[in-house]
């Protein structure tokens, strides 16, 4: 049957799309390249119900559809899962691109003014809105996401992703001190905020609630004993928060816990490490630390753009591999430079030969999806195509600029065409986002079939 840009409205039984196909089975740097990938060069994903019914070559799929399946084909084209981005402020989303600072003036200069606005719920929800909307172009279906303090400010991010039916992570940030007055909450207040949010919105459709304190500089010990405490409340709830991002930062946990032995260590002591744990950046960590992260299954999100745009410093992934830790890939916006996974990539490969390290591209898509997915617990909803999970998915454009398309002409092979695509690519590489196996973004029309 013919596909028409009026269809998506209409949503058959079954639907099929036909481009190339990748998606990873497991970590590279446990299972060895070669067999951490499928690709089918013709592929067929067949969709049914926003669930994914089969992935495999189109030669031997085509047979199998019903009769009445719409068949979309995607031309020079290549589909992968949708990416995950496992660390991101959408409060953020208006102040990207500050000019000149690192962490900690950051924060105080640019980042709490911004979020003071958030008090407004509506100015909260325009935001929500231009946020989510960008994260579909640049292909990112599910994002581990900080809130401001303000619970309005998740109410309006979980009221916009509830109505695009997306799979995402957020929370209210609890933060009692070291912050202006009219950004902090108190032990009390963060606690009963986020339960009541917690209520509201955890386990609803597809959406789930982190406890979020900011990071330990802005909580007190009563707080982060009251975020633990929740954690130990609810079952399945997440925890997000920074770690060991910046070497000033750093000394000033040190001098404000002065009791613990390291950064790690204070978030330990309160119980907030764990398998749905995801601890930002882990930039200067020492070998105890990533032996504690492993050990408790918490999980790192590697964040290079941020980390060079503040000047942090260089991720080493090669350590957290040889741990065992689980690591993602986040975008970290808006110290965070792109919202493109894609770039996030590009930047991440840079981070690594830096330190005299390659970063191989199957590596970096299991980084942006099947990785992301496990640091997150969800790799058995999302961050793959295997049959049964659920039909989050990005069509990539291998012609989405001219220098792309006369680039991808050279290429022999797909981990060529992965590369190309991590290193020129952005938002304009995405052609279609599909959610539960609707299109909620795309650029131009596929071909039809
Ligand atoms: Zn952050």
């Amino acid at each position: 049957m013919i596909k028409t840009s009026s269809d998506s409205l209409f949503q058959p039984r079954a639907h099929a799309y036909r481009a190339a196909i990748i998606h990873t089975l497991d970590d590279p740097a446990r299972v060895g390249i070669d067999t951490s990938y499928q690709y089918f060069e013709d592929g067929l994903l067949i969709v049914e119900n926003g669930l994914i019914k089969a992935v495999g070559p189109a030669e031997t799929l085509l047979a199998t559809l019903a009769g009445d399946t719409h068949i979309t084909v995607y031309k020079n084209a290549l589909i992968t899962p949708g990416f995950v981005d496992t660390h991101i402020h959408y409060p953020q989303t208006g102040m990207i691109a500050s000019y000149g600072e690192q962490l900690l003036d950051w924060l105080n200069n640019y980042t709490f003014p911004e979020e003071d606005k958030f008090a407004d719920k509506d100015y909260a929800g325009n935001v929500a809105e231009i946020f989510l909307n960008e994260l579909l172009r640049n292909g990112t279906t599910t994002a581990l996401v900080f809130g401001t303090v303000h619970p309005q400010s998740v109410d309006a991010f979980f009221e916009a992703a509830e109505s695009r039916n997306l799979r995402m992570i957020a929370g209210k940030v609890m933060m009692d001190r070291n912050a202006p007055e009219t950004l902090t909450d108190t032990a009390e207040s963060s606690y009963h905020d986020s339960k009541r949010l917690i209520e509201r919105w955890h386990g609803k459709g597809r959406l789930h609630y982190a406890v979020t304190p900011r990071f330990a500089p802005t909580s007190s010990d009563q707080q982060l004993t009251l975020a633990g405490k929740l954690l130990t409340e609810y079952p399945q709830l997440y925890m997000h928060t920074h770690l060991s991002e910046n070497r000033q930062e750093i000394e000033w946990v040190k001098a404000l816990f002065p009791n613990h032995s390291g950064y790690l260590d204070v978030y330990d002591h309160f119980n907030l490490l764990g398998e749905r744990s995801v601890f930002a950046h882990g930039v200067h960590l020492c070998d105890d630390e990533c032996k504690r992260l492993a050990e408790s299954d918490s999980a790192l999100a590697f964040c290079p753009t941020s980390n060079l745009f503040l000047g942090s410093g260089l991720f080493d992934l090669a350590k957290a591999e040889q741990h065992n830790i689980k690591v993602g890939l986040g975008t970290d916006v808006g110290a965070g430079t792109s919202f493109s996974m894609l770039q996030t990539l590009n930047e991440a490969y840079k981070v690594m030969q830096l330190q005299g390290k390659k970063l191989n591209p199957f590596k970096s898509l299991y980084l942006a999806t099947l990785g992301g997915a496990r640091a997150l617990k969800l790799d058995d909803k999302i961050g793959t195509l295997q049959p049964g999970t659920e039909a989050d998915f990005a069509v990539l454009d291998y012609h989405a600029t001219p220098l792309m398309a006369y680039r991808m002409q050279q290429t022999t092979s797909i981990e060529e065409r992965l590369f190309v695509l991590m290193t020129l690519g952005d938002d304009r590489a995405i052609k279609a986002t599909y959610v539960m196996g609707k299109a909620l973004h795309s650029r131009g029309e596929p071909s039809s079939q």
